[in-house]
């Protein structure tokens, strides 16, 4: 079955839910045993990695286990499990892996609020972390310690979108024992196959693309079958969850996945495109583009793009050009996140974010998520943009 199909009919089941189509909401907390016997017999269920059992409502109902289910299925990772957002996600999966002494890699390129975690909490813990430049490859071998245990890779980079060599990356880290993490939202599950490519881990915001709609937070983990029990026994012990109407939202979300990424891609490269040969741009940042990091590699392991890429201006544009061409955005929405229906920008300057790293660019930079509106539109309000930029370098003249 293809993904498109296995989005719709993946999990249907008339017996479990009755006929209903979409897994509905089971709001819970408590869950009654019929008596001790049936109590003690899911304890010792629970008790073993691959227990899954009605037991209490923070440990997932019919509603989680289904999307579960179809998560881990989609991505072809063992097991899947629900949280409350993504960075819980990112978070959680490098927990499952360190202890105090311990050292782990995580790529430059890295979603800034999962930085933010590295250098605070897993710090205070007295985890130390590199920051490996995400173009590395297997050169990343070089960067191991004896006591390295976890590399975290996101591919395409936040911002920076550069493409990873995941297989280069894992061969480097199975022959030294530690586990491999990957923040796979920009592909979703469609577009990138992380354990395919030897991930352990795969971590998504399904607040983006999966959710759809820009009205849940939600994150996601998956594991390979030896990954499994740690991420499972981390997530259970700091008491992690997903509310059961968000999961829904999610659910719902992912049936139609596929055609709204269909529209994403095609219509994000024709932008990222027409972007490329305006005489304001210096670059587009994009995956699917000829001279963004790792285009080759892009081409090589996945089998589509999403609608998020950034774009530098020439350095001739100074700040209060910078500032009305953003504003003047009407159908470019300025706001985070991205992922749902609707476009967003968001203005970046990675030499805050990445303090130390090489980023070649001197113009302004902002990052575009193209969603579902007609092409021309969104054109149209980028090009009524520039012209605002043009009119505020002339008044500065
Ligand atoms: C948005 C995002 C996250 C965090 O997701 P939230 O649900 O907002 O916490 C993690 N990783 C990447 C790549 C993201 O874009």
């Amino acid at each position: 079955m293809h993904s498109e199909t296995f989005l719709l009919h993946g999990v249907y089941d008339p017996d479990t839910f009755g006929g209903v189509v979409n897994p509905p909401v089971y709001r819970a907390s408590t869950i009654v045993f019929r008596n001790m016997e049936d109590m003690e017999a899911r304890a010792k269920a629970m008790s073993t990695p691959e227990g899954q059992e009605l037991w209490y409502g923070r440990k997932g109902t019919p509603t989680t286990f289904a999307l579960q289910e179809m998560l881990a299925r989609l991505e072809g990772g063992h097991r899947s499990l629900l949280v409350s957002s993504g960075l819980a996600a990112c978070t959680s999966a490098i927990m499952a892996f360190v202890k105090t002494g311990d050292h782990i890699l995580i790529c430059d390129s890295v979603y800034g609020p999962t930085r933010h975690f590295a250098d605070t909490v897993l710090k205070r813990c007295g985890v130390a972390v590199t920051y490996y430049d995400p173009t590395i490859g297997p050169g990343i071998g070089e960067l191991f310690r004896p006591n390295t245990t976890v590399v975290f890779l996101e591919s395409p980079g936040s911002q920076s979108f550069e493409v990873q060599d995941v297989p280069g990356i894992c061969a480097q880290a199975r022959r030294r024992g530690a586990k491999v993490v990957m923040d796979n939202t920009w592909a979703t599950p469609l577009f990138f196959k992380p354990f395919e490519h030897g991930v352990d881990v795969s971590v998504h915001a399904a607040t983006k693309y999966i959710v759809g709609h820009s009205d849940a937070t939600m994150g996601v983990i998956t594991a390979n079958k030896a990954a499994w029990g740690s991420v499972r026994e981390y997530v259970f012990a700091a008491g992690l969850h997903a509310g059961a109407d968000d999961v829904y939202l999610a659910q719902r979300g992912l049936r139609t996945m596929a055609v709204r990424l269909e529209r994403h891609f095609r219509h994000g490269v024709s932008i990222a495109k027409w972007l490329a040969d305006r005489p304001e741009v210096e670059r587009v940042l994009h995956p699917a583009l000829p001279g963004t990091p790792g285009h080759e590699i892009w081409k090589r392991d996945y089998t589509g793009a999403s609608g998020l890429f950034s774009v530098v201006l020439k350095p001739i544009f100074g700040r209060e050009a910078f500032r009305s061409f953003i504003d003047s955005l009407q159908l470019f929405g300025l706001g985070f996140s991205w992922g749902g229906y609707e476009s967003l920008v968001m203005p970046f300057d990675p030499s805050h974010e990445r303090p130390g790293s090489h980023w070649p660019y001197e113009g302004f930079a902002f990052r575009l998520h193209i969603g579902l509106e007609a092409k021309e539109d969104l054109i149209e309000d980028l090009e009524t943009a520039f012209r605002v930029l043009h009119l505020q370098v002339e008044q500065a003249l």
